[in-house]
């Protein structure tokens, strides 16, 4: 094992690998830009090191001010979080030049992944179900409205490049494809500097579920079931829970064992995600996910396991701690995002928290770095905090979210806290009967 690693990140994910660190004997190193001084996990971490200015690009985006981190302190390791460098292929080859140990997949699995279309080829090819569309990128509107019609409409059209759901477009019939296919395009152009589009099957109500996954990079590989976060906003998750309310226990054998089996025949290594729409009880991979998600605590919760002291162990060369045998679900739990902005247009409300009390007792996790006094910086994301509930079964998780979410208070800055109140309240929500449209159609009822 390591004696000594460096956490390229801040916010609670940055904290929540200090935990494993800890807990494992393995000392941490924080880094931080000059507006994150007083941060948490500058706190917590058993050294800290500043590597810029507030901005980003700058500090903890930048390639040698982390690595020269690394350097100083001598961390053997570096571990990524979610968001930042965790899923720039770049960044891990010039951190293996250097003979540090990157804690998650090869530069050649992240840039694989990365590349949807190549993702979806490899994915194909390994026996995942995928969405029917195209064979790779569709170069001209001719073209386009070709695979349109063979596929039936409505399909979607996406960029190669893309992430966050920009550069996606709808064309629900062959009259919109001119339209749909020219601004996708320039969207992707504008986001990500390449204008290259695919187009699938658009599937009109499916839900958003996802498996994890974690290989040891010799070929031995297990899945830990699913989540479902089809509750989102923008195509950005805003609840999530495990075991997904729709999928029985067949279902999930058996996508379960083909993403093993999938990612054990790569060779893959560490924490993975596979993302799937589902549809009428089948599964349609749209992309995979080479790191640590925000929400994976839902699955630590229900398998009673610490994905991060597994990305340590593989990384160090060890086997995981469990086999495919081993991993039981017990219970069922719930992850809110909780992010410091105003309702109902989910505005950024960076600023001081005057008070911060988290909720606790049976069943509950708070993944915040908040503390009393904190002064939430305005140059990076608006999350500031996860509750996770785990319970017996479903109604008692949710009973304890309601719960939980009474008892946590946070003054100071305006939270999305009364979006989770108002959801707990709506039959769906309790019944589990929603889709990746049911969030966006419920907001735009204006009831919050
Ligand atoms: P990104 O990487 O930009 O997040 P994804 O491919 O993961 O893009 O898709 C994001 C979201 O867009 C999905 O969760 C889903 O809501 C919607 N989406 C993507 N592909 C399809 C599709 N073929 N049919 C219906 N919705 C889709």
């Amino acid at each position: 094992m390591f004696d000594k690693i460096l956490i390229a990140n801040r916010g609670e994910i940055a904290l929540r690998v200090v935990r494993a660190c800890r807990e494992m004997g393995v000392k941490s190193v924080a880094v931080h830009s000059t507006a994150d001084a007083d941060a948490m996990h500058v706190r917590m971490a058993d050294e800290a090191i500043c590597i810029g200015p507030p901005s980003s690009a700058q500090s903890y985006l930048s390639f040698p001010a982390i690595i020269s981190a690394c350097e100083i302190t001598g961390a053997q390791a570096i571990h990524p979080g979610y968001g930042f460098l965790s899923e720039n292929a770049a960044f891990v080859q010039a951190v293996e030049d250097h003979d540090i140990t990157f804690i998650g997949p090869t530069a050649e699995h992240i840039r694989v992944m990365g590349d949807k279309i190549t993702a979806k080829d490899t994915m194909k090819a390994l026996g995942v179900p995928c969405v029917p569309g195209s064979d790779g990128g569709v170069p001209t509107l001719a073209e386009a409205k070709k695979i349109g019609d063979e596929i039936g409409y409505p399909v979607i059209i996406k960029a190669t490049a893309g992430g966050g759901g920009r550069g996606m477009k709808v064309a629900q019939t062959a009259a919109d494809m001119e339209k749909a296919f020219h601004s996708a395009r320039a969207e992707a152009k504008a986001a990500f500097g390449n204008d290259e589009v695919y187009i699938e099957k658009y599937l009109t109500t499916p839900r958003h579920i996802e498996i994890q996954v974690f290989g040891d990079g010799k070929g031995n590989a297990v899945h830990l079931g699913e989540r479902d976060c089809s509750l989102q906003r923008r195509h950005q998750k805003v609840f999530e829970e495990a075991p997904g309310p729709c999928i029985t226990p067949e279902l999930r054998d058996r996508i379960g064992k083909v993403c093993a089996d999938a990612v054990a025949k790569i060779n893959y290594i560490g924490a993975g995600t596979i993302e799937f729409l589902f549809e009428n009880d089948e599964f349609y991979f749209i992309e995979m996910n080479t790191r640590l998600q925000v929400e994976h605590p839902v699955t630590e919760g229900i398998f009673g396991v610490d994905l991060v002291r597994e990305q340590l162990r593989v990384a160090a060369g060890m086997p995981m701690s469990f086999s495919q045998d081993d991993l039981k679900i017990n219970g069922h739990a719930i992850e809110v995002r909780i992010n410091a902005e105003k309702l109902p247009e989910f505005a950024p409300r960076p600023g001081r928290i005057t008070q911060y009390h988290a909720p606790g007792g049976l069943g509950v996790r708070m993944d915040s770095a908040l503390y009393d006094g904190y002064n939430i910086p305005p140059y990076y994301d608006s999350l500031i905090g996860k509750l996770i509930v785990h319970g017996r079964d479903r109604q008692e998780a949710l009973a304890r979210l309601d719960r939980a979410l009474g008892e946590l208070i946070v003054d100071g800055v305006e939270t999305t806290l009364p979006l989770f109140h108002a959801l707990l309240a709506e039959e769906a929500i309790q019944t589990g009967d929603y889709n990746i449209h049911w969030l966006e159609e419920w907001l735009e009822k204006g009831l919050l």
